[in-house]
């Protein structure tokens, strides 16, 4: 057959097919009025940082996910090494992170001096395979970091299963997941830490910022001491209290969020249920858009798992295209779609491969599942119009 693929619905002047004029990033900030003005008060106030904007975020937070605490951090990055070290995680441990992650995940078990041990993925959903994880248990491991990749929380269940045979503890890294659900329970209760990251591209943001939620009241405390270079209180605290100096029992860092982040946190945070809300209406107009393709597949959802959908991943067939992956993510962003790749499997870069002699074949689905996916523009203020416009482009890559 020569020429274009027929058309599923006849051309006229509102069809996506038209070129688009415009680059689609992948993700996008929301920012609004209230949180314009949000920031500035903060900005206006006597406190910049260390001030009661922090605990009133932490505070939000924690309700809105139902977690005992939450404890604010400048990253997720920060987060998941406050996380790690809270759990004891240290020199001569191992801990098991999922083989397809941002390198963060598996550079907090780095800064800890622990091990990464990586585990593979499932191939329809790209999240950690519970049975390599069992696998993968050397009589060293401490510590299990589970991604919930693109915004579908993992099986805790099966990994709570192995944690309590091994008394390992669980770290979720929650960092595309905030508003996702196990079987009613929401991501932030799921492990004995979850990690949460603020950057532009995830669900919500403070510019950069992060939080970490546990049920446990000493490793809150510790986090609390480790993102503030190990001291016991913290400059308002101690203003509160009328005393003048404070323990250092601990080597911590500075790793706090400031308070006109934490107001952006919160105006933000009260927006969490309508951004969800729209990131899966646009997530099932993909579903629907890209269902009559026969060369490109969407990851799976499990039943009983609410998605979060920080990013919508498809998996290209190809072989059948007879073209690389990035073959196809060039074409696509030529047609203006901003389309990424989450991710490389952290062993593969350079640093891992030098450092540990890492290489391929660690993780043979992630590895593979990294050579055919394509992260799709995903953010609330699209619009359905933007949807048939990356459906467009992506109907026009076919052979
Ligand atoms: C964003 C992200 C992080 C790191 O968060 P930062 O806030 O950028 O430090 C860690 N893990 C995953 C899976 C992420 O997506």
């Amino acid at each position: 057959m020569t020429g274009p693929p027929p058309r599923e619905r006849p051309p006229g002047p509102s069809d996506a097919d038209v070129p688009r004029e415009t680059m689609l990033p992948y993700g996008r900030q929301d920012i609004r009025d209230e949180d314009v003005a949000a920031v500035v008060e903060a900005l206006l106030s006597d406190w910049l940082t260390t001030g009661p904007r922090v605990p009133e975020f932490e505070a939000a937070f924690a309700k809105a996910v139902g977690a005992r605490h939450a404890v604010a951090v400048s990253s997720g990055t920060a987060a998941l090494h406050a996380a790690l070290a809270a759990a004891g995680v240290g020199p001569g441990d191992d801990v098991i992170v999922s083989g397809l992650t941002f390198a963060a995940s598996s550079n907090a078990v780095l800064y800890v001096g622990a091990r990464p041990i990586f585990a593979d993925v499932e191939p329809d959903t790209l999240l950690i395979e519970a049975a390599d994880v069992e696998a993968k248990l050397t009589p060293r491991t401490r510590a299990i970091v589970a991604v919930d990749y693109a915004g579908q929380p993992c099986d805790w269940d099966a990994l709570s299963a192995i944690a309590a045979r091994r008394a390992l503890v669980l770290v979720d890294d929650a960092c595309h997941a905030i508003g996702g659900e196990l079987h009613g329970r929401p991501v932030g209760t799921l492990a004995d830490l979850n990690c949460f990251s603020f950057h532009p591209v995830k669900q919500i943001t403070t510019g950069e910022g992060g939080m970490i939620t546990t049920a446990d009241d000493g490793k809150a405390r510790a986090m609390r001491a480790f993102r503030n270079h190990g001291f016991t209180t913290d400059h308002r605290e101690r203003e509160q209290k009328g005393t003048v100096s404070s323990d250092m029992v601990a080597l911590g860092f500075n790793y706090r969020l400031t308070d006109f982040q934490a107001a952006l946190g919160s105006s933000q945070l009260a927006r969490l249920p309508e951004i969800i809300r729209r990131r899966r209406e646009l997530a099932a107009l993909y579903d629907q858009g890209l269902a009559t393709l026969g060369f490109v597949e969407p990851l799976v959802t499990r039943p009983g798992r609410a998605h979060a959908r920080h990013l919508y991943v498809v998996r290209f067939d190809t072989k059948a295209l007879g073209r690389t992956r990035d073959e196809i993510l060039t074409d696509l962003r030529a047609r203006k779609i901003g389309a990424n790749v989450h991710y490389r499997p952290p062993y593969l870069h350079p640093y891992y491969r030098e450092r540990f002699g890492t290489h391929e074949g660690l993780c043979p689905v992630a590895e593979k599942a990294a050579g055919c996916i394509v992260t799709l523009p995903l953010f609330p203020q699209m619009t359905e119009r933007d949807v048939d416009s990356v459906v467009a482009a992506i109907r026009q890559i076919a052979p």
